[in-house]
């Protein structure tokens, strides 16, 4: 078993770190910051404590999966709680609705909001848990890497997946009510999608949501960041934090990855070498010059299907009250959900009329403020940095904040301004520095063409031997769960690769 460098300690990292010690191989892991879980990571200020990146759990199967593959119970580390409802909706003309995996809470929610789609709900989610079904298998835990990995699909198959259709078309052809139309179409943004553009693949999420359960993390989700990295160390990797670890280059020769460069110039040999930055980033500043694939020349404005996915704007807000009102998460709709997406992908400006998501995780941690007092996490989808709009322009980032404050307390949230005790932003420039994601992007990118679900850069490097790729800017896309997966991905190509080597 050979040498294997990892850059970047983000949750595909360290997911990564695990399998392959798991594996027998000598693992190290190079992270320029100077904690682990890249953007799953938390903010103390005043008494207050935020996670700032993921805020939902999906799919703690994948996590428990993970540990147990290391010999590992999940539950050892950290305590993962359901969460219900899994989240509140509420529109501009006062309708609000609790969503619950539970299917007698769910269907008296649905009762209570427009008794004609009940059964539309139950046929829409059974249309989503067979797009998991045919999805979950080939895309989810074996990722494409390869075109003939398409031809293992059955024709009838890929034609079941929907593709041809939009997220909206597929979900306004189930849901009369125009509030459930939006809170279907929502699920796009998960992969930082819109679902005017998005494929209806892409309607699975919703099962994977309401059906499986949304979770939290018990004491907030930086803990399965400190989860993976206690695992990694248990199991021998070792993991190198901050700036001067930094990796500058990926070094290769003869067309194949031998190791990396570091900003403190160390240069450190590997047999192989897993990138868990995101894979344009990489393309453009840490392997050589030539067979940039990712970045070919493209026409201004327009990509080759693989345009990032959207950013994100947040706010930590520590407030001297509570809001009983809010439930763990909420989500505080737009009247015009097709105008805000034509503004966030089309016209590349935040929208001036957001769909707010808040999250109050003080509900469930009353430690994350002081008492009587709150931690709302607030994030609103915002398109990846472009030359349409600039965050570092002076007032930029803060009439924007002065926008949803606002929204919010038209919402009800009366006197949030007043109640402001600390408060904190992170505009999407702060997300491409502190983690280089290209232009921000929360997902890698985004899933709005008809195929660009199924064409995300490959696990496998195409142009350099020993170079793999694992988190959201690869396969199977972004999101806790599914960077997790991509690990269990990688582990299998280089098992696969090992094997086939002379002996
Ligand atoms: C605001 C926000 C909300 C989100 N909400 C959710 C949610 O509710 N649920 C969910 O599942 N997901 C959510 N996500 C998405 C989720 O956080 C990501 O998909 C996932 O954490 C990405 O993990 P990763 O391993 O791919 O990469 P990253 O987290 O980006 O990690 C990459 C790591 O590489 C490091 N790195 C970069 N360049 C170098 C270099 N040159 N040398 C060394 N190290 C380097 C970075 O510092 C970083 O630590 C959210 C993200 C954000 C930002």
């Amino acid at each position: 078993m050979g040498k294997i460098v990892i850059i970047g300690a983000g949750m595909g990292g360290l997911a990564a770190a695990i399998r392959l010690a798991v594996a027998g191989h000598s693992v190290e892991v190079f992270e320029k910051n100077e904690e682990e879980g890249g953007k799953l990571n938390r903010l103390e200020r005043g008494g207050f404590r935020w996670d700032t990146g993921p805020s939902l759990i999906t799919m703690p199967f994948v996590y428990q999966e993970l540990f147990e593959a290391a010999g590992r119970k999940l539950e050892d580390y950290v305590s993962m709680v359901p969460v219900d409802p899994v989240c509140r909706y509420s529109w501009p003309d006062g309708t609000m609705l609790d969503a619950s995996d539970s299917v007698g809470r769910m269907t008296a929610a649905l009762e209570k909001l427009n008794p004609k789609d009940v059964r539309a709900y139950f046929r829409f989610m059974a249309y989503s848990r067979r797009l998991y079904d045919l999805t979950a298998g080939p895309f989810l835990f074996n990722g494409i890497n390869h075109w003939r990995d398409f031809l293992k699909l059955n024709p009838l198959t890929a034609f079941k997946l929907d593709p041809f259709r939009t997220v909206h078309q597929a979900v306004k052809s189930y849901f009369r009510d125009p509030h459930l139309v939006q809170l279907f179409d929502r699920y796009a943004t998960y992969n930082g999608s819109s679902p005017y553009q998005a494929p209806a693949t892409l309607n699975i999420i919703p099962y994977v949501e309401l059906g499986m359960g949304g979770w939290y993390i018990r004491g907030g989700l930086y803990e399965l960041a400190r989860a993976y990295r206690r695992l990694a160390g248990e199991l021998g990797v070792q993991v190198h934090f901050g700036p001067e670890f930094g990796v500058e280059e990926i070094v290769v020769r003869r067309g194949q990855a031998v190791g990396v460069r570091l900003a403190n110039r160390q240069e450190i040999a590997a047999d192989r070498v897993i990138a868990n930055t995101d894979v344009a980033y990489t393309e453009k500043n840490l392997l050589p010059a030539r067979k940039r694939w990712f970045h070919r020349p493209q026409k201004p404005g327009k990509s080759a299907g693989l345009e990032p996915s959207c950013s994100g704007f947040v706010l930590f807000l520590g407030l001297d009250r509570q809001y009983p009102q809010l439930a763990h998460h909420n989500i505080f709709f737009s009247q015009d959900y097709a105008a805000e997406f034509d503004q966030i992908f089309n016209l590349r400006q935040p929208p001036f009329d957001p769909t707010i998501y808040v999250c109050w995780t003080g509900l469930a941690d009353p430690q994350h403020a002081p008492a009587g007092k709150s931690n709302l996490f607030v994030l609103v989808n915002v398109p990846y940095l472009s030359e349409a709009f600039d965050w570092e322009a002076p007032g930029a980032a803060r009439a924007y904040r002065d926008l949803i404050v606002k929204h919010l307390e038209n919402f009800g949230l009366a006197g949030l301004s007043a109640a402001l005790e600390v408060e904190e932003w992170l505009t999407p420039v702060d997300l491409a520095r502190r983690y280089n994601a290209d232009r921000g992007a929360i997902y890698g990118v985004s899933s709005n063409s008809r195929f660009s679900a199924f064409l995300r850069p490959p696990n496998r490097s195409r142009h350099f031997k020993n170079l793999y790729y694992v988190g959201g800017s690869t396969h199977p896309g972004g999101g806790v769960p599914l960077v997790t997966l991509s690990a269990k991905i990688v582990a299998g190509l280089i098992a696969q690769d090992e094997a086939k080597r002379p002996a």
